[in-house]
């Protein structure tokens, strides 16, 4: 049984004093329920704020990116141990902003997710197709291409440390939901190939996150679905009443 992981990821929103806020009333709520993973990705400025606000609860820092190099001349980049020191066990890696407006591409998203898993971090890694893509039923052959690319070389044992987050372009901060029967449809093909790349026992142990519009309204439907293991929230992590909402479904 997969436990259920719901990730707030806040993009570029919310500054140190808001971000901890944010925190706080998501602790306050989020502290009596059971049996879901939560996580929050603030900015890597409010990282540390929002480590001593989640301290002590049930609530797990993450963060939005990763550098693949160590240290040295990288000018704006944060490294994995620098991550690390803050607090953080999950990072979000080639979510398709960072694909579209920042290069990110299938073959830097494997090299951080290689370094994010030597520093025993946990990644949660993005894939999903755009309109266009979808349109000329290109879905399934994209996300395959995707996972594919972020899981070379990965060992088994460094496999079942990975999340991944299903996340269709077109529904991202557009209000558009896949629907339960699209989005299921897609999470069972990334399954069916991680037991293809790995075996059976091991697709069956790594959580598949849908992502795009996630609201408290369709969340009980998505989650759901049998390959569905939790959510990617962007707008909806950002209030807490919403945040919670999702949670609460899960
Ligand atoms: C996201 O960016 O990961 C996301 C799912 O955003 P939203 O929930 O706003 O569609």
């Amino acid at each position: 049984m997969r436990t259920k992981i719901i990730a707030g990821n806040w993009k570029m929103n919310k500054g140190i004093n808001d971000s901890k806020a944010l925190a706080a009333s998501i602790v306050e709520k989020a502290n009596s329920i059971n049996g879901v993973d939560i996580v929050l990705c603030p900015t890597y400025l409010s990282l540390s704020s929002v480590a001593e606000a989640i301290k002590g609860s049930n609530c797990k820092l993450g963060a939005q990116d990763a550098h693949w190099e160590d240290d040295g001349a990288y000018t704006g980049k944060i490294s994995v141990s620098m991550l690390k020191e803050a607090g953080v066990e999950y990072v979000i890696l080639g979510h398709s902003e960072q694909r579209q407006f920042f290069n990110e591409t299938d073959e830097t998203v494997n090299k951080k997710v290689v370094k994010v898993l030597a520093a025993e971090l946990k990644p949660i890694i993005c894939v999903g197709e755009s309109l266009e893509q979808r349109e000329a039923e290109k879905t399934e052959e994209v996300v395959i291409a995707q996972v594919k690319g972020a899981y070379a070389n990965i060992s088994e044992e460094d496999a079942q440390k990975t999340v991944v987050a299903y996340e269709p372009i077109w529904a991202i901060g557009t209000g558009k939901t896949a629907s339960t029967a699209q989005a299921q449809e897609v999470h069972a093909t990334i399954r069916k190939l991680l037991a293809e790349l790995y075996s059976q026992s091991t697709a069956d142990s790594i959580r598949i996150q849908y992502g795009g519009s996630m609201k408290p309204e369709n969340a009980k439907d998505l989650l759901s679905q049998p390959d569905i293991d939790g959510g990617l929230i962007g707008g909806a992590a950002l209030k807490p009443d919403s945040f919670i909402g999702i949670i609460e479904a899960a």
